[in-house]
C-alpha cells in the first residue's frame, strides 16, 4: 500500500472508531467481513481521494515516495517473488505466497477483526478494541491493540509486566543504533503515599491517567466486591456471575441484555450497586474534561469524600490512594 492511503484509512479508524464512518469496524460490517475481506475494506476507504487528504497529512512526501513507492507500488513484491523463485525455485513461492498472505490476513483481518471483537481488556475505551492474547509477538504486538487505542501515541503497546511487544523491541535497537528516536509513551502513573491533599497536580495526573485509573478501579474495588458478594451469596450466585464482565464496561457500550444483567446483579446487593454508581461517577467526572482544573478538583474531593463515607473497605482504600496520583515522567 501507499504510505499516504494506509495512514489515512487508520487515522479515520482511530477518529471514527465503531461508527458508521469507520472504515473496518467489525461492530459495524461485522466480524465475517473484516476478518476475511480485510484488505478490500482498504481498498474500499481509499477511493475516495477527498478521505487521503483529509486524514494522510503529513505523510511522507519525498522523491522516493512520489516516484519509487507511489507509482510503483507492486514493484518491490513481484522483486521479491523473482528473487524468491530464482533462489528456492516452487519453495521459494510458497513462502512468498505466505508472506502476501499474512498482512491481508493478520493486519488486516485479525488486527482490525478479531481486536475490536474477541480478548481481554486493560482499559475501557470508548470503542471495542481488545488485546487478544498476552504473547503478541507474531504481530510485533499488534495484537495489544487496547492498550494502543488506550494511548494511540505510545510507541510502546505492552504496559502489563506480562504483555510482550516485539516491536518495542525493534524500536529500543534502532533508537540504540540512533536510527530512531522515541517521542512518546504510555504515561505511568506514581503514587506518593505521604500526600494525603489533593491538589492541581493531582487532577492534572488523574486526568491523564484516566484509563489507569478506571482499569484499577475495576481491579481493586469492582472486581473484590464482586468476588465477596459471590462467595456470600448462594441463591444469586448465578446471576452475579453473569454480570461479572458486563460491570466493568462504559455505559454507551452495554447492549440491551448486558444492561439487565448488571441490573439485576446490582439488585441483589448494596456494596456492589454502591462501587457501580460511584465508577459511573468517576467516568462522569472525565466528561467534565473540559471544565477549569479547580471545578475537576472540586468534583474529585467530593467523590473521594463519598467514596470514603461509604463503609467499603477496598473503595476507602482506592480512593486514600488516588490522592497520591503523579506522573513519572519517561526517561527512555
Ligand atoms: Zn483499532
Ligand atoms: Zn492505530
Amino acid at each position: 500500500m501507499i504510505t499516504k492511503e494506509w495512514v489515512s484509512v487508520h487515522r479515520k479508524h482511530h477518529a471514527r472508531c465503531e461508527g458508521p464512518e469507520d472504515p473496518h469496524s467489525p461492530q459495524v460490517y461485522g466480524i465475517r467481513k473484516v476478518l476475511l475481506e480485510g484488505a478490500e475494506l482498504y481498498r474500499e476507504a481509499t477511493a475516495d481521494k477527498q478521505i487521503t487528504e483529509q486524514f494522510g497529512r503529513g505523510t511522507p512526501d519525498d522523491w522516493l515516495e512520489r516516484n519509487l513507492y507511489s507509482r510503483y507500488n507492486v514493484l518491490g513484491v513481484t522483486i521479491l517473488a523473482i528473487v524468491e523463485f530464482a533462489l528456492f525455485g516452487l519453495a521459494g513461492i510458497a513462502v512468498f505466497a505466505i508472506q502476501m498472505l499474512c498482512i491481508p490476513v493478520l493486519a488486516a483481518g485479525v488486527i482490525n477483526g478479531l481486536a475490536h471483537f474477541w480478548g481481554y481488556r486493560n482499559f475501557e475505551t470508548d470503542d471495542a478494541a481488545t488485546n487478544i492474547t498476552p504473547i503478541a509477538a507474531i504481530i510485533c504486538g499488534e495484537e495489544l491493540h487496547n492498550n494502543h487505542h488506550a494511548y494511540p501515541s505510545s510507541a510502546r503497546f505492552s504496559l502489563r509486566r506480562w504483555e510482550f511487544d516485539l516491536g518495542w523491541v525493534y524500536i529500543r535497537v534502532f533508537s540504540a543504533l540512533k536510527l530512531a528516536k522515541v517521542r512518546r509513551v504510555a504515561p505511568r502513573p506514581r503514587f506518593d503515599a505521604s500526600k494525603t491533599v489533593m491538589d492541581i497536580d493531582t487532577v492534572k495526573a488523574i486526568i491523564s491517567s484516566r484509563l489507569h485509573v478506571m482499569e484499577s478501579y475495576a481491579r481493586k474495588v469492582v472486581r473484590p466486591v464482586h468476588a465477596k458478594e459471590l462467595k456470600v451469596s448462594s441463591e444469586h450466585r448465578q446471576t452475579l456471575r453473569e454480570a461479572a464482565r458486563d460491570l466493568l464496561k462504559v455505559d454507551h457500550l452495554l447492549d440491551d441484555s448486558g444492561r439487565s444483567r448488571v441490573a439485576a446483579a446490582l439488585a441483589t446487593s448494596e456494596s456492589l450497586n454502591t462501587v457501580y454508581e460511584l465508577q459511573n461517577q468517576l467516568q462522569d467526572i472525565w466528561k467534565k474534561a473540559g471544565a477549569s482544573q479547580e471545578a475537576l478538583l472540586a468534583s474529585l474531593q467530593d467523590w473521594c469524600n463519598h467514596a470514603e463515607a461509604t463503609g467499603i473497605e477496598c473503595l476507602e482504600e482506592f480512593a486514600a490512594r488516588l490522592r497520591g496520583y503523579e506522573l513519572k515522567p519517561f526517561n527512555g
